[in-house]
């Protein structure tokens, strides 16, 4: 291609130039990035790629780009074809531009062999609450009405494992065994349910807090499950007890079982994940840290990983007022304290790993058009909802003692929700050039409010930039 000779060159699509809040993380001057909505490709930008691509979407003319370069940055025209040359064949290579002004309006195109969507849906893990009893009593539980009924799950194991077989053979790859509490529930039921569940070929994961899962015979637990996910949310008792409502267990305790469990882990020489997800709140935000510095140091033959669940208001004013933290910079407030307290420097894995952590966003691997893919949840009694944080009334699938999972996921209700999910239906994502790669923004609690699919306001505040700081950072691991 003879750069000299090009006259246009054209936007393929639409070309977005973004700059990341996370360059003060690097000594990079490239801190912004060039996203094409056609292609969903994105690209770092430092200051002067950053130039030639708005010169480019603007003008679209090569001759008012060097003439505008020239007079900026004081060269020589010679100079501006050679440095500039490679920059332009890249950008052209790579579908961010085009010689010929076709006016991409063509609608993005899904590939639905990669694309889990809505037509190829992928029923991937499926909960199952085993009891409604809890031993604590936090204070931010926003699950107390079914805490207090104090019911376990009342359908036979035989029903549960005959649904999981047929889970499986829809695709079915994870099962999640939660509550209230599940280890209260009856120790030879839960190892059964592990166990056919590992027979079956599934993965499975137990959803704790970890304060009395010690009390169970670990060895067995152990060898069934693949994940274990601890709901801790600080190393210090004080914080504990105000959090969860009693001093009856003690970080120390929680701790002895984490290494235990370690300890069987390296003996029975399997990968096993130990992941630690504590709600974060206004007076445990600086523990945070820590205590997952903490915990990592103790694993030795776990995968080690954690998340974060930031505060979600309860509805009660004087609970509300005393944990929630401020939505709009939550992210780099957070990444700012992890970095204060670990040694994360400027290392952009570390800042990466951390910051996926913290947002608990990720970026769809294909463009995807779907918001969200709920699973399903089969409550004690049996019946079935699309997701957790779903159970509604008038969402009620049915109940497994006499529906198949073949007639769950055919329900009217269940295939009109995932019409409704479809992302250009959502009326404050609609127009996002970011949508088909947007996702782990939950609609539930705006449709728990008003009937509708989508985020809440506040959870739109820095939603665009949390993304965009990831799309950065991966631009460092491409
Ligand atoms: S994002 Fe929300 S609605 Fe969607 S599956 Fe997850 S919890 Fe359910
Ligand atoms: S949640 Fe925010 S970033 Fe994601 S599609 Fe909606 S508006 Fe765009």
């Amino acid at each position: 291609m003879k750069i000299r000779q090009i006259n246009y060159i054209y936007p393929n699509g639409s070309n977005y130039i973004y700059e990341s809040d996370l360059s003060y993380t690097t000594s990079n001057s490239e801190s912004y990035i060039l996203f094409n909505s056609f292609n969903q490709k994105w690209i770092r930008l430092d200051y002067i790629g950053k130039f030639i691509c708005n010169q480019l979407n603007k003008y679209k003319s090569m001759r008012i780009l060097k003439e505008n370069t020239l007079s900026k940055f004081n060269i020589s025209e010679d100079c501006f074809y050679e440095d500039i040359r490679g920059f332009i064949e890249y950008l052209i290579k790579n579908n961010f531009y085009t010689f010929k002004n076709k006016k991409n309006k063509k609608e993005l195109k899904f590939n639905t062999k990669k694309n889990k969507d809505i037509q190829n849906y992928p029923l991937n893990t499926i909960y199952i609450r085993l009891t409604n009893r809890c031993n604590l009593n936090c204070s931010y539980c926003f699950n107390k009405t079914y805490r207090n009924n104090n019911s376990d799950n009342a359908i036979s194991n035989k029903i549960i494992i005959k649904r999981l077989k047929e889970f499986k053979y829809f695709g079915g790859h994870t099962v999640a065994f939660t509550g209230g509490e599940p280890t209260l529930y009856n120790e030879a039921k839960i190892i059964q349910l592990l166990e056919e569940s590992e027979n079956i070929g599934l993965k499975n994961v137990l959803l704790t807090n970890g304060t009395i899962l010690g009390n169970l015979n670990l060895k067995k637990i152990i060898s069934y499950i693949d994940t274990l996910q601890i709901s801790l949310d600080s190393m210090n008792n004080k914080t504990l007890e105000k959090l969860w409502g009693t001093s009856k267990y003690t970080y120390e305790n929680i701790l002895n079982t984490i290494k235990k469990i370690d300890f069987l882990i390296g003996k029975l020489n399997k990968s096993i994940n130990i992941i630690l997800t504590p709600i974060v709140t206004k007076i445990n935000i600086n523990e945070v840290p820590i205590l997952i510095d903490d915990i990592k140091g103790i694993i030795k033959n776990a995968n080690f990983n954690w998340y974060l669940n930031k505060y979600q208001k309860i509805g009660i004013d004087k609970i509300d007022e005393l944990y929630s933290l401020d939505k709009s910079d939550y992210s780099i407030k957070m990444l700012k304290i992890f970095q204060k307290n670990n040694n994360v420097g400027r290392s952009v894995q570390k800042v990466y790993d951390i910051f996926k952590n913290i947002t608990q966003r990720k970026i769809c691997k294909y463009p995807c058009k779907i918001t969200c893919f709920p699973s399903f949840f089969i409550i004690t009694n049996g019946d079935v909802f699309p997701c957790q944080a779903l159970e509604i009334e008038n969402l009620n699938l049915g109940n497994i003692k006499n529906n198949s999972i073949h007639a769950l996921l055919n329900k009217k209700k269940f295939q009109d929700l995932l019409q409704n999910l479809n992302i250009n239906k959502i009326e404050d994502c609609k127009n996002c050039e970011l949508r088909y790669l947007c996702s782990s923004l939950c609609p539930s609690k705006k449709y728990k409010k008003n009937k509708k699919y989508g985020p809440l306001p506040e959870e739109l505040n820095n939603c665009k930039n949390d993304l965009i700081n990831l799309m950065w950072l991966e631009t460092f691991k491409k």
